[in-house]
């Protein structure tokens, strides 16, 4: 072993070499998740002839699937694979889906979503958690480490998002790909990156010294017995027997309701079984730790919009203001573009502000989380004023909303996968990094709800009308999510107790 733990984390200077390598190979791996989530509706409306409503409750359930299976994959990391094979098998899984779509995406669609799906449960989490070990418990650097590697996933996601159903629309290399081959190159595509996330990962793994082998191995830090080789491909089969069910759950949305409505109560109760075997400052920890999750449904549900009602709203109520660039293509990679530049930044300022003793702790930034996605979402409303009687309103302002809103995400969201590993005990943090997600999972399905009852709302009004329908949606989303920030500040002292010496 070339590295040991402790020369990985006394690292020097802003941040660990190692985090590079895992930036690079969580970015293709987000390239390859966004550039298919960015075709999933457009190629089901336009190709397999769904109507919009089920199109979009098809994405919904593939969404709420992935995240859930975080779960799955972080809990299997923890007990049976380690990060590293899980990361492994989740991404030739990835790589599989994408092939099998490459193949013949309208008759496979459904089997290669599934692949995709289980694939990425094992991939997403345990990347994350990798970060995590890079510093020692209570490095106050891990928070800019995180945000870099933020960075990295919006990277992914913009070039992706943009790039395949770029391909696949025609748009892009239109002149030397055939018509009939650009949806299965845009698939195809996305194996290719995968492919390059895990050639880099290979090269990766030489610096990591013990970080996420197996449990049992005899370099780990942990010591414990060998996992029985059966245990490893079981895990293997396990999730292949996964692929089909998943499979009929996504196609059938009805069954997406049963399933969010068990898999949340049924990781609480694990959750708890586990809480009984550690120590009591250990659950002091973990119960902080569900503070945070739960407080991040009600976010992305508030910001998940994004992919719902506003998506809409852009198509029906925004001009070309800004540039002239098209509302849904601002309103799709926007958030990720300011990401790129202010992720690094935020990260910089929290080393600076601790550099000063002035760094506010996990739960205030929580909270101000909440705070600018509230006010991301007043400005939202303030649209309104400035909409001519067709209802179509500023880009520009619109993209103002955006701006705050990304402040908020970067407040809370890579500070959330950053406080999960130091919230964890060493053997849960794959499955606590997949509760995290898990949260994601409710967020989505909770925006599919609240974009559907705006959509009720303003059915069969006119175009100002539905203007003014969406905008006091959002008024009152903006309300829910200052408050849950104010409450969050205001329980600050409670859940510090909790969290110990954690900051
Ligand atoms: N956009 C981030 C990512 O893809 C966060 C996703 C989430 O937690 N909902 O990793």
């Amino acid at each position: 072993m070339s590295l040991t733990l402790d020369e990985i984390q006394n690292f020097k200077g802003k941040y660990p070499k190692q985090i590079w390598s895992l930036f690079f190979s969580e970015m293709w791996e987000r390239f390859c998740f966004y550039g298919m989530r960015g075709m999933l509706v457009f190629f089901m409306i336009s190709q397999l002839n769904f109507h919009e409503k089920e199109a979009n409750l098809q994405y919904g359930a593939t969404q709420a699937f992935v995240y859930a299976f975080t779960f799955v994959g972080g809990l299997f990391a923890d007990k049976i694979l380690g990060f590293r094979k899980s990361l492994f098998w989740g991404g030739l899984l990835m790589i599989v889906g994408s092939l099998i779509l490459a193949t013949d995406p309208h008759k496979f669609f459904f089997l290669g979503i599934a692949f995709t799906v289980v694939g990425t449960g094992f991939f997403k989490p345990n990347i994350s958690s990798m970060v995590g070990q890079l510093y020692k418990p209570n490095d106050s650097r891990a928070d800019a480490g995180f945000s870099l590697f933020y960075a990295g996933i919006n990277l992914g996601a913009l070039l992706g998002g943009y790039l395949c159903i770029a391909i696949g629309k025609g748009e892009l290399f239109a002149s030397i790909i055939p018509e009939e081959l650009r949806w299965h190159l845009a698939f195809g595509f996305a194996a290719v990156v995968m492919v390059v996330s895990l050639i880099n990962f290979v090269f990766t793994q030489r610096s990591l010294g013990s970080i996420g082998l197996q449990p049992g191995h005899p370099d780990n830090e942990v010591k414990s017995a060998p996992i029985p080789k059966w245990q490893e491909y079981g895990v293997y089969v396990l999730s292949l027997i996964f692929v089909p069910i998943i499979m009929i759950m996504v196609a059938k949305t009805e069954y997406t309701d049963y399933f969010m409505w068990t898999i949340g109560p049924l990781t609480l109760i694990y959750l708890f079984y586990e809480m009984t075997k550690v120590t009591p400052s250990e659950r002091k920890k973990l119960w902080a730790a569900l503070v945070f999750i739960l407080f991040s449904i009600l976010f992305w549900g508030i910001y998940e919009q994004s992919g719902g009602s506003l998506s809409i709203f852009a198509a029906k109520n925004l001009n070309k203001d800004l540039l002239g660039l098209d509302p849904n293509g601002v309103n799709n990679s926007g958030g990720a573009f300011f990401i790129i530049f202010l992720a690094p930044l935020i990260g910089l300022l929290w080393i600076w502000l601790n550099k000063r003793k002035i760094e506010p702790n996990t739960i205030i930034k929580f909270g101000l989380g909440f705070i600018f996605l509230g006010l991301g979402y007043y400005v939202l409303f303030a649209t309104r004023f400035f909409a001519n009687l067709q209802g179509i309103t500023s880009l520009n302002f619109f993209t103002i909303a955006l701006l705050v809103i990304t402040l908020g995400e970067l407040c809370l969201s890579p500070i959330g996968l950053s406080i999960m590993t130091k919230l964890s005990t060493k053997n849960l943090q794959g499955m606590m990094m997949g509760m995290w997600f898990l949260a994601s999972a409710y967020g989505q399905y909770v925006a599919g709800i609240i974009g559907a009852g705006l959509a009720t709302a303003k059915e069969g009004s006119t175009n100002y009308d539905a203007l003014i329908t969406y905008t006091d949606g959002y008024k009152q989303l903006g309300l829910y999510a200052v408050i849950a920030g104010v409450v969050l500040i205001l329980i600050s002292p409670v859940v510090k107790k909790l969290m110990q010496d954690v900051k």
